[in-house]
């Protein structure tokens, strides 16, 4: 699907917050998401020097959403400093349906994004 003038609204928040918050070698990714309910919610990544403590950009927005009391993600892309859309990895994606199920889209570059269920055909649904 081809992004809207919304995501791109989006993509700018996210390019914003990292511009804010960078921190090089531990924060480089902030994400962005809306819910359903037309709420946006931030977040950045974290990168510790034990791994297992790193988390994401999205698990960060997605918790945030959590805390405020909503579940459904509409959308959600996460940008690099570089500017960069980066696709969710699949610990992400496997948290994105978890919380909000297959009908999240999810921006993965400038021009397209993805209903999650369509990126993930072999969902596992344990
Ligand atoms: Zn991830």
């Amino acid at each position: 699907m081809k992004v809207t003038k919304q995501d791109k609204e989006l993509m700018e928040k996210a390019a914003e917050l990292i511009k804010k918050r960078r921190l090089k070698g531990r924060i480089d990714t902030a994400s962005a998401l809306i819910t359903n309910k037309g709420n946006i919610y931030l977040g950045v990544d974290i990168v510790c020097k034990s791994e297992p403590c790193s988390i994401c950009a999205e698990y960060s927005s997605v918790v945030s959403m959590l805390t405020h009391g909503e579940q459904k993600i509409k959308t959600i892309v996460a940008v690099a400093d570089d500017g960069a859309i980066l696709p969710p990895c699949g610990k992400c994606r496997e948290l994105i349906f978890d919380v909000s199920g297959g009908d999240s889209d999810i921006i993965v570059n400038k021009n397209e994004k993805f209903r999650l269920r369509d990126l993930e055909k072999y969902y596992w649904r344990g």
